[in-house]
């Protein structure tokens, strides 16, 4: 009977206590016996009103009960909608709003902002009667008919470019995205996958799915670099999903364990430095493009593939065509640049009741993605960036990802946030916002420029250069609004 979930330690070996408490709590736990443990959670949510096809809303940190409320919303036939517990009550109303959730269930600290929500409410920490205390199963309840165009899940983007979409993905969806990552992964029953993301983002809950549709085991980890660490060496993980921030982060304290097969970076550009570091490493970096609309990867490279071709993100998945469309949507040639739309089996079914949205990402060859890349020869994906991020300066265009790597060439610049800014005389110009690897360093705008102007056409220079930690969302992309603001401040 194989392990399927394990609940890593997130306590740092200094709270001796607190750590053989959880050793002794949570143990490890068996497919069959996670197989009843899921039986009595649906029982007790069919008690509530769940049923086929009802919305139940998810507001609980990567715990062990939340992984049970994923598989027992799916046996019963309804959708289950994961939502970040970061969110203050003003941002998450709307949201519990707009999913139509049946119910919402929270734990001990999301409990006072989930019952602020209209919505009925349950807790798995309730200590009268929780919802983990089941009576026996009720067998008809958990025996729904599934259709493969039925919604499973639905999750909110991440609202890089405007408000957050919500994304209905269907059964067929996320197994056959499932499969395709096995295929590309080479995945095994025999595999432990490491997940430290948030449920709420869809590199977060994909490995939930993945674990029971691959037969793997699941360890939930937490996101600080030194217990997730450890979590790895401890159980022993062949794989792990990362976003790039954090994988920098786990390389400064410490390094990865041997047993480590795979490590599936994705959901912000990583930077070169970054995959030439886990080149020399034996970092078995897998980079990946992927997004909540896709079920997760579209395109995931091999790690020689990587090291030799840094940059890329691989060739798509099985089943899934990617197709490179230049302005007015006729498909363009390899290595011309265009918008990335993709197409398959994995395509999200639609926004939620928004079919003005829904209709406005499809075109003839797909969903579009809003990403600038190109294909090369060899079927390999390159993504530039987001189509809303290129900067368009006296009518030529400027391409923010090349000049953020240049300027991280710079051996004094850590990283670079490269934006356009408004400008009366050209329409946008570069804006560019640095981080210097030394605090003291002496490098200045000055430098920055004369350094530029040997390296980027003169549109391309940075007009406004400013110093400071790039800010970045929960799933490392830049925020390019506070960029912005930030740079504004810095040009008066
Ligand atoms: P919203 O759609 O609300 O603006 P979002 O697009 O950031 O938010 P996600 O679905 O979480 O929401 O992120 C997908 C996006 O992340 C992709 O469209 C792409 O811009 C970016 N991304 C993911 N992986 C990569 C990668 N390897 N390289 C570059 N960009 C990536
Ligand atoms: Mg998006």
């Amino acid at each position: 009977d194989a392990t399927a979930l394990i609940t890593a330690d997130s306590s740092t070996s200094t709270d001796m206590r607190a750590e053989t408490e959880t050793t002794n709590t949570r143990a490890s736990v068996t497919y069959s016996a996670l197989n009843e443990t899921v039986d009595q959670v649906a029982a007790r949510l069919a008690t509530l009103g769940v049923g086929h096809g009802s919305h139940v809303g998810l507001l609980m940190s990567n715990r062990p009960e939340a992984v049970w409320l994923i598989h027992a919303t799916m046996r019963l036939g309804a959708v289950v909608v994961p939502l970040s517990t970061e969110q203050t009550l003003s941002e998450l109303a709307p949201r519990v709003e707009r999913a139509d959730l049946d119910l919402l269930v929270c734990e001990r600290e999301t409990e006072p902002i989930a019952v602020d929500c209209s919505v009925p409410v349950s807790s798995v920490d309730d200590g009268n009667v929780s919802l983990m205390d089941s009576p026996a199963a009720d067998e008809s309840a958990a025996d729904p008919e599934w259709k493969p165009t039925d919604p499973l899940v639905m999750l909110y983007t991440s609202g890089t470019t405007g408000q957050p979409k919500l994304v209905v993905l269907t059964v067929r969806n996320v197994f056959t995205s499932a499969v395709a990552s096995a295929d590309r992964l080479g995945v095994l029953p025999t595999d432990r996958w490491c997940s430290p993301l948030a449920l709420h983002h869809m590199g977060g809950i994909a490995p939930v799915y993945r674990a029971v549709i691959d037969g793997t085991g699941l360890i939930l980890a937490p996101t600080d670099p030194k217990p997730l660490l450890n979590a790895l060496s401890q159980h022993e993980a062949t794989g792990v999903s990362i976003v790039p921030v954090l994988l920098e982060r786990l390389l400064s304290v410490g390094t990865l364990p041997d047993s480590l097969r795979v490590v599936l970076l994705g959901g912000a550009p990583a930077s070169n430095e970054l995959i030439e570091h886990c080149g020399d490493r034996g970092v078995p970096l897998h980079p990946t493009y992927g997004m909540t609309e896709a079920a997760s990867q579209i395109a995931t490279a091999r790690p020689s593939e990587a090291t030799a071709n840094p940059g890329t993100v691989g060739r798509p998945l099985f089943m899934t065509t990617v197709t490179i469309i230049d302005d007015d949507g006729y498909p363009l040639p390899p290595n011309e640049r265009g918008e990335i739309v993709v197409s398959g089996p994995t395509i999200m079914k639609q926004y939620y009741r928004d079919s003005k949205a829904t209709g406005d990402a499809f075109c003839a060859h797909g969903f579009r993605t809003g990403d600038i890349g190109y294909l090369d020869e060899d079927d390999r994906l390159w993504v530039d960036g987001r189509a809303g991020d290129r900067i368009v300066t006296g009518g030529k265009t400027v391409d923010p990802s090349e000049v953020a790597n240049v300027l991280c060439d710079h051996p004094e610049i850590a990283d670079a946030a490269v934006v356009g800014l408004p400008d009366a005389e050209w329409g946008e110009c570069v804006g560019a916002l640095l981080e210097q690897t030394d605090q003291d360093s002496s490098v200045d705008a000055a430098t920055i420029e004369s350094y530029c102007r040997a390296r980027l056409a003169s549109h391309k220079l940075p007009r406004v250069v400013t110093f400071g930690a790039i800010p970045r969302t929960e799933s490392g992309t830049i925020d390019r609004e506070v960029v912005r603001a930030r740079l504004d401040v810095a040009r008066t």
